[in-house]
């Protein structure tokens, strides 16, 4: 094919794309949790675009300048809040964005952050309780009809299906949980990311780094870890997707037990993963948690 039939088709898509996306409402997500969720309530009256991609780590994320024009183009903007996107402040304000903020977290019971260096701020992992996703469905519903009135009946049909569909989830798991012994569900992951499913499920999550991912674990925690885990016998062991393995593995190395397998805590898997929405993950990591403390 000659070049310039190659652009002609190129421009001709691209001008196809931006006319079926046209009147759609211009979206930017901080990360994959809260976009899957916003692609849920908004269905196709919103276009969704996540800043943190699948598999990638909020915590030290540092927006390009592609990020900023994107949300400079935006109508509304989904975050978690909780004090998870540390570099909120500087890319809003590099956008100029005059629209909608959706604090997704809103209005949900915060967690303290477990020792280290967060000791004293907040947990920001409270999309990991279906109880408390129920919340964001309806925080985010509330913003999007703000942002966008005339989608009023959508919004509220679709986020009542969605948070159906989430309690539905959570009953599965409360039953689940409740039949593993409660001295056999203690986890080590990587970070503390499991605080919020761990309190709604009575499920003790060991990690030897704190709510974010920016600092390393200490000598003294990780040797405090290795013992714990000999003396309590805890066997589910797992890595997360988006995070270092190498100090879990030394940890599971030194303990003498496995690494099981993954979970997702901060990201969603791509469309070919196990985990490419909220749904898909908390099945997925519960499922994956049961296999291990059964
Ligand atoms: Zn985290």
């Amino acid at each position: 094919m000659k070049r310039s039939m190659q652009w002609g088709l190129a421009a001709l898509l691209a001008c196809a794309l931006s006319t079926a996306l046209a009147g759609k409402l211009p979206v930017v997500a901080s990360f994959s949790m809260v976009a899957d969720m916003t692609r849920q309530v908004g269905g196709d009256r919103v276009d969704v675009t996540a800043l943190v991609g699948a598999d990638q780590d909020a915590h030290v994320f540092q927006p390009a300048p592609a990020d900023v024009r994107r949300l400079s183009q935006a109508r509304v903007f989904v975050v978690n809040g909780l004090g998870l996107e540390g570099w909120l402040g500087r890319l809003t304000g590099s956008a100029g964005f005059k629209g909608v903020t959706i604090v997704a977290s809103r209005g949900v019971t915060s967690l303290k952050a477990s020792g280290g260096d967060e000791a004293g701020g907040l947990d920001p992992h409270a999309w990991q309780d279906p109880q408390r996703v129920l919340r964001y469905i309806a925080t985010i519903r509330d913003g999007l009809i703000a942002a966008d009135p005339d989608g009023r009946a959508g919004y509220t049909a679709r986020a009542a299906a969605f948070s159906a569909r989430v309690a539905a989830l959570d009953r599965w798991a409360a039953a689940a949980f409740a039949a593993v012994p409660p001295e056999r569900r203690k986890v080590l992951t990587s970070h503390d990311a499991f605080a919020y499913l761990g309190a709604r499920y009575q499920i003790r999550f060991l990690a030897p780094q704190g709510v974010s991912t920016d600092a390393e674990a200490s000598a003294r925690k990780v040797a405090e870890l290795v013992r714990q885990i000999r003396r309590e016998r805890v066997k589910a062991v797992y890595f997360e997707n988006m995070s270092d393995q190498r100090v879990l593995r030394q940890i599971a190395n030194e303990a003498g037990v496995a690494v099981n397998d993954k979970l997702y805590s901060d990201a969603l898997s791509d469309a070919r993963g196990p985990a490419a929405t909220w749904e898909a993950m908390f099945r997925y990591n519960v499922s994956t948690l049961l296999k291990a403390l059964k």
